[in-house]
């Protein structure tokens, strides 16, 4: 690009900052907006939309969808209550003209709070020129006293298979203009499942293909057997050790499988075949560092393409930073805004802040919704070989009218030695909202006694939390 020394930051004298962010999500946006606080002339750049995943193509608009699915259920539900539901019917256009409404909402309030905070924002993409320059798309140059690289993560395409082509991944299931009728979801982690079941509880016939035995890998054993049941319960299908062996959509398949012109057909491992009118592969996230500039100035990555940083977000060298899912250390947007926040207070407000990446609070929002935080029973018997499972399954109040078969999952798991609650673990109506609290117990020390002591509330299904009295496992290693 030709550079003309009358444009702001072109030529040899670029455009001097305190602090430059690349990539406005939530650690980003968080960190600029402080630093600015804290009298830091701060700039970000951001090459797609203000709000990153979590906002754009995260969290935010699939929580609307995950609300919308839910009234399937609750109409069915009614007419125990004595209510006459008429047919119903689901538009999905509406719904995502109106989601899309509000995330244009959200990103116009991101961009007037860093506006506000007088942070200057720059549009398109920013690599590292050197250690202290930062290059814009447009060629011009911003000097950085210091960088904090804040640019996420993006979707992991899968294994390279004939057809990839034709699948999408999350960032192209919030593009879908119309209900897919019939959906294959690769992947059994949190995006694949709470995009299948919100498919599913609108009307789709979907089948998730889990490469290995079990969902939600890693998360607690029995919660997600439990979880498994009540999620087969909706109607979705799951086909366990299955891999995706090749995607096509040739009219002769579509005519030999009886599938329509514009089918998917889908061939597994075992070459059991498939089709679907979507392919959703929602198969993990990778740091979004390619391309940066970052290795050329000394910063360290990790064999994922992470950026490595210390307890204070400081990368290899000394003035550049990074938060948030490009560092992979634990991928939610909460953590992300807590390490923004606690680098700008560190770095430009003058109180040293380290972010506790223990005790972490989370919530997959299938229907029903499973929630934890603290140790797994895996976990947790590493450590504590004493430990009590506290584990109750009921049927919620609501159910008995409703006739829904759905039963609710609560799990505590106690040392037995302390009396200290260790992990919980929920699946169940507002698991996610009950977790928020129980963290605050966790975080305190709480022990098994102050549950017992604490009055329940009735009638709940939280009461279950303070009225679990004898272990349905003692583990004695
Ligand atoms: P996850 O890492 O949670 O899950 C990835 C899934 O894909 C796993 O089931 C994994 O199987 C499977 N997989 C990986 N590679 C392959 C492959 N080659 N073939 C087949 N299957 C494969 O990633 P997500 O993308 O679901 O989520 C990314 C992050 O986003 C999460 O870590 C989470 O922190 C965050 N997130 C949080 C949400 C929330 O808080 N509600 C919602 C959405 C995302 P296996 O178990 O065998 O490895």
């Amino acid at each position: 690009m030709t550079q003309t020394p009358t444009e702001p930051g072109l030529g040899p004298d670029p455009l001097a900052f305190d602090l430059v962010v690349i990539g406005g999500g939530s650690g980003g946006v968080r960190a600029a907006r402080i630093a600015a606080q804290h009298g830091a002339r701060v700039a970000l750049v951001e090459e797609y939309r203000l709000g990153g995943t979590c906002v754009i193509r995260g969290c935010v608009p699939k929580k609307l969808m995950v609300y919308a699915s839910r009234f399937a259920q609750e109409f069915a539900e009614a007419e125990g209550f004595g209510w006459s539901v008429g047919p119903t019917r689901f538009d999905w256009p509406t719904l995502k003209a109106r989601r899309d409404q509000e995330v244009a909402r959200l990103e116009g309030v991101y961009r007037s709070n860093l506006v506000g905070a007088g942070v200057t924002l720059f549009e398109g993409r920013a690599v590292m020129q050197d250690a202290h320059r930062v290059r814009l798309a447009d060629g011009r140059l911003l000097q950085a006293t210091t960088v904090l690289i804040a640019t996420g993560a993006r979707p992991e395409a899968g294994a390279d298979i004939p057809g990839a082509e034709l699948a999408i991944d999350s960032n192209g299931f919030f593009e879908l203009e119309q209900l897919p009728r019939r959906v294959v979801v690769q992947g059994a982690g949190y995006i694949a499942l709470e995009l299948a079941c919100l498919l599913r509880l609108l009307g789709a016939e979907v089948t998730v293909l889990v490469r290995g035995p079990r969902i939600l890998r890693g998360f607690d054993d029995a919660m997600c057997a439990h979880l498994q049941q009540e999620l087969l319960a909706t109607g979705l299908q799951f086909a366990f050790g299955r891999e995706l062996a090749s995607l096509s959509r040739s009219p002769a398949n579509a005519q030999a499988t009886g599938a329509g012109d514009s089918a998917l057909q889908l061939v597994l491992d075992n070459g059991q075949t498939l089709v679907a009118d979507c392919v959703l592969r929602a198969v993990g996230r990778s740091p979004n560092t390619a391309g940066l500039g970052l290795e050329a100035v000394g910063v360290q990555l990790d064999a994922k393409g992470a950026v490595q940083v210390d307890a204070q977000s400081r990368s290899s060298v000394a003035h550049i930073y990074a938060v948030g899912d490009v560092t992979n250390r634990v991928n939610l947007t909460p953590m992300a805004i807590r390490e923004g926040h606690a680098f700008a207070d560190s770095v430009f407000g003058k109180q040293l802040r380290t972010v506790d990446h223990t005790l972490v609070p989370s919530a997959v929002f299938t229907t029903p919704e499973a929630a934890m935080v603290g140790l797994t029973e895996a976990q947790a018997l590493i450590q504590y070989p004493q430990l009590d499972v506290y584990r109750s399954t009921f049927r919620p109040m609501k159910a008995t009218l409703s006739g829904h078969g759905a039963r609710v999952f609560m799990q505590l798991l106690v040392d037995r030695a302390s009396d200290r609650v260790l992990g919980f673990q929920m699946v169940g109506p507002d698991s996610g909202e009950l977790v928020q609290l129980v963290a605050v117990t966790l975080q305190l020390g709480a022990t098994k006694a102050a549950f017992d002591a604490t009055l329940a509330v009735h009638p709940t299904a939280a009461e279950e939390l303070v009225t679990m009295r004898t272990p349905a496992v003692r583990h004695n290693f």
